[in-house]
């Protein structure tokens, strides 16, 4: 058990966002942000390193994609403020991307958010909202009449996206989608995002795609899910299931090898490391991560931490 100054300075030391200074044009006031949330693959709440969400932030709307478990206290201690989400994109409904699709909606509007939000991702993403929010009833209209909230599910428009292609445009932002090969899900989808001054493409859960080559043609940003294969006989050594886990686990997934063969066919300019398995295997070094990456891909390579900003 910790004590509470032992979980106090624990939180603080790891409520500091990264920022990889390179890469930030500090004279561009209204510059896109990208914030990694979480960037542990996998459902098993780990103490240092949360489930897949990043968030991108452009002119001020914070554009969601994934909410793995803690994603509303993550987006709290990157410091965005759940008010100004605008969009919420689902890659896939594992848990370890959904967890908390339903909470973050629901504490959004709970501390303030009264204006509209349009959710993305594949069925069946029109019925685990409505499901949601027949569960959360009770708290909806309690806080209703207690606080003066406008009612939540008209705020809410839910889009279920069922082939690659155009997703949605605004001022600020255009998202394309592909569906990637990520079995045993019927559907999962990676999202590109062309905003005015960069594009950023987030992978979601697959194997090496052709589709997601396709879909990130010459990005700036290219955030792919990665898996260390050596250590991948480790971990399944460790679970009941070993086997088959490791048979998943390869069907599914990318290696960090073949992450930077993805990266380096797209002609991506930088890529991004996470969703990371094992995710929290300390005798696994960022220079392994990176290495496996640069097998194939000549240009700069980052392991995503929680709450680094890039
Ligand atoms: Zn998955």
């Amino acid at each position: 058990m910790m004590n509470r100054r032992t979980f106090v300075a624990t939180s603080l030391g790891a409520l500091t966002p990264r920022i990889w200074p390179e890469l930030l044009d500090t004279g561009q006031e209204n510059r896109t942000r990208l914030i990694l949330l979480g960037t542990g693959g996998g459902p098993r709440p780990r103490r240092n390193v949360a489930a897949s969400s990043q968030v991108i932030i452009a002119n001020g709307a914070a554009y969601v994609v994934d909410c793995g478990d803690g994603v509303a206290r993550q987006m709290a201690a990157a410091g965005v403020s759940l008010t100004t989400l605008r969009h919420i994109f689902i890659t896939h409904h594992h848990s370890d991307h959904n967890a908390d699709y339903g909470n973050l909606i629901l504490l959004a509007w709970a501390v303030g958010l009264n204006s509209r939000l349009d959710t993305w991702g594949p069925p069946p993403l029109d019925r685990i909202t409505k499901l949601f929010l027949e569960m959360s009833a009770t708290d909806i209209k309690t806080r209703m009449s207690d606080e003066g909230h406008p009612p939540l599910a008209p705020l809410v428009r839910t889009h279920e996206i069922t082939a690659s292609g155009a997703v949605m445009q605004d001022g600020k932002v255009k998202v394309t989608t592909a569906l990637v090969p990520h079995p045993l899900m019927k559907r999962a989808l990676a999202y590109r995002f062309d905003c005015s001054d960069r594009s950023i493409v987030i992978s979601g859960d697959t194997a090496p795609s052709q589709n997601l080559i396709r879909l990130s043609q010459g990005a700036d940003v290219l955030v792919h899910e990665a898996m260390y294969l050596p250590a991948i006989d480790r971990l399944a050594a460790r679970t009941p299931s070993a086997t088959r886990l490791k048979q998943h686990l390869v069907a599914s997934h990318t290696s960090a090898e073949d992450a930077g063969r993805v990266a380096q066919a797209a002609g991506v300019k930088l890529l991004v490391l996470s969703h990371l398995v094992p995710a929290d295997d300390p005798t696994i070094t960022d220079q392994m991560w990176t290495d496996a990456a640069r097998v194939h891909f000549r240009g700069p390579v980052i392991v995503g931490k929680d709450l680094m900003e890039i």
